[in-house]
């Protein structure tokens, strides 16, 4: 982000001003993940917002885990959220943060909350505390549990610490105010007893706090100027003042909340998405078909894509869906202005140079990009047999077919102008070869007679290439709201999201550059290597994105 490209969103604008009356006089965010899943689409959007915040104002962005919850979490999440930040180009300040660093004093708190009578250990269950809660006509009772002695809380909130009670005996609630029309504000409970063991803390605690107790003094504790979340947690707000005002803490940080990024035909809850992955519908959290950031990042769209996307998606407080062709549009964006050039036939269709010698092969040179002079030229190797995509090729056509058709001409791109006279055909009756002519003297010129070629195709030496796996990808989902009013998302996974093609044939000289590469193979689209399973025997590649969007629209030949 530059706030001085574009207008400040209300965020920066807010900043800007906190800035200026001496409100505060450095910036600092934070990214909160909780580490139960694996990062997506939406997190993306927070942690563009919240690094981006912090260089665009000079200040500092914490990573911190929200780790309150030990049942869900795990450490494999923890480093790959770390893996993901990093990706996406941000780095924390200082070491990573955890909410668990902060139990301890969170423990001690609590007890200073009970020293001046602001919290109570309740004993009722789970369905007694919605019983007495009310509802948002009406107000909720007080728990008959409220008024115990200081002494007598101080004592059990020991024995909740001790182990000594069954986990749903009994919590710890602040007293606030069981009529308040706030129902975040009526006794909300801040230690419930969990006997799990926790990824970082280990059998320590079997008393761990809540969110809206830690998240609001881990913030303080960190000196967070302004944190930054989501719109659900608007009603949250009061009671994160509370904390603040009626908990020790060393700083005074304010809750911002912004829209949350929802995107068509995806879904972004961790808990669906892990769903997606305990029972097989994907190939993993990083499938390249998965809304993850690691899905993403093994299906080739590019990190600058990600966050020119956020940027496009804006910083509001109004709720909507984006348009998923909206991050399309960014990926191509990209790769288009960055991605070297090069050509992979998809369904390869042999055609016989009959007027070109057996043993001769020449060497054609190409641009690595068309735009672009920094990008080294390509050697493409030439000879009697080439590959075209089988597309490519008709036997008859009328005049909108640019490509090739018996007794005409087009260009092979990058080398000679080539006219079609024949094709073989298999007992079936299946095109399996073309025999064709050069015209002579056409690379790089046009022939001599004046007859042009009616398009120009992309081909690949017989002689001398790769033959690879290209796996097409196409949306994971049908309905453009997949989980929208309790629909069963499972009921619209496209069942022709990816799509294998084997025999694929790339030019060879690719594989002299990085793996990670994203390459444009002219007319098909772009693609990378699969992280996964590739391999120098049997290369795959993921289609990034197709060269069009073309989704929803008929084919127009
Ligand atoms: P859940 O597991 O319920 O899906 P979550 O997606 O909120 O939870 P967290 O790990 O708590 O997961 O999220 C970390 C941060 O990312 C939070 O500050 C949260 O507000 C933000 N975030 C999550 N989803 C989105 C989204 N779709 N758009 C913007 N920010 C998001
Ligand atoms: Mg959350």
């Amino acid at each position: 982000m530059n706030e001085n490209e574009r207008p400040l969103n209300f965020v920066e604008k807010i900043i800007k001003e906190d800035l200026a009356s001496g409100k505060v006089d450095a910036i600092r965010t934070r990214f909160p993940p909780e580490p139960n899943g694996y990062l997506h689409i939406g997190h993306a959007k927070s942690i563009w917002l919240n690094f981006g915040l912090a260089q665009t104002f000079g200040g500092k962005c914490n990573l911190r885990f929200d780790d309150t919850n030990p049942e869900k979490e795990d450490e494999e999440y923890v480093e790959s959220i770390k893996a993901d930040v990093k990706w996406l180009g941000y780095q924390w300040d200082g070491d990573v943060h955890f909410t668990s660093d902060y139990f301890d004093q969170l423990h001690a708190w609590a007890i200073e909350l009970i020293k001046s009578d602001k919290a109570y250990v309740c004993d009722l269950n789970a369905e007694q505390m919605r019983e007495y809660r009310g509802t948002l006509t009406e107000a909720g009772k007080n728990s008959p549990y409220r008024e115990r002695s200081v002494e007598e809380n101080i004592e059990l909130f020991e024995k909740m610490r001790a182990g000594e009670f069954d986990e749903g005996a009994c919590a710890l609630r602040v007293k606030l105010d069981m009529a308040a029309p706030n129902m975040h504000l009526r006794d909300p409970v801040i230690y419930r007893i969990k006997k799990a063991s926790h990824h970082q803390t280990g059998d320590k605690w079997c008393i761990y706090p809540s969110y809206d107790y830690a998240h609001g003094q881990g913030d303080a504790i960190e000196g967070v100027s302004h944190s930054v979340c989501t719109l659900e947690f608007e009603e949250h707000r009061p009671l994160y003042n509370w904390f603040i005002k009626n908990v020790p803490v060393p700083s005074t940080p304010h809750q911002y909340e912004f829209s949350r990024l929802n995107v068509n035909y995806t879904i972004t809850s961790k808990r669906k998405l892990k769903q997606l992955v305990d029972e097989d519908h994907v190939d993993g959290w990083n499938d390249p078909r998965m809304p993850t950031i690691s899905g993403m990042r093994r299906r080739g769209f590019t990190p600058k894509a990600i966050r020119d996307f956020c940027e496009m998606t804006g910083v509001t407080k109004v709720k909507g869906v984006v348009d998923v062709s909206m991050l399309e549009f960014a990926i191509r964006e990209d790769l288009n202005a960055n991605a070297p050039r090069a050509m992979c036939v998809l369904h390869p269709l042999k055609v016989v140079l009959t007027n070109y010698p057996e043993d001769k092969t020449e060497t054609m040179t190409a641009a690595g990009h068309p735009q672009r002079d920094d990008f080294a030229e390509r050697s493409l190797p030439f000879g009697r047999e080439v590959w075209i995509d089988q597309d490519d090729f008709r036997e008859e056509a009328n005049k909108k077919y640019k490509r090739l058709v018996i007794g005409k001409r087009v260009r092979l791109r990058n080398a000679y102008v080539i006219e079609a006279d024949e094709a073989i055909k298999d007992e079936a009756g299946n095109i399996i070869e073309v025999r064709a002519r050069v015209i002579e003297n056409t690379v790089g010129n046009d022939p001599e007679d004046g007859v042009k070629p009616k398009g120009v195709i992309h081909w690949v030496a017989a002689h001398d290439n790769v033959e690879c796996e290209v796996r097409l990808y196409d949306r994971l989902f049908t309905d453009v709201a997949p989980d929208a009013g309790g629909k069963d998302f499972l009921e619209s996974i496209n069942p022709d999201s990816l799509e294998i093609l084997n025999g694929c044939k790339v030019e060879a000289g690719i594989f002299a550059n990085d793996p990670d590469t994203r390459y444009q193979f002219e007319r098909e689209g772009y693609f990378i290597e699969d992280s996964k399973y590739s391999s120098a025997e049997k290369p795959v590649f993921n289609r990034v994105i197709s060269l069009r969007d073309t989704w929803g629209k008929m084919d127009q030949g």
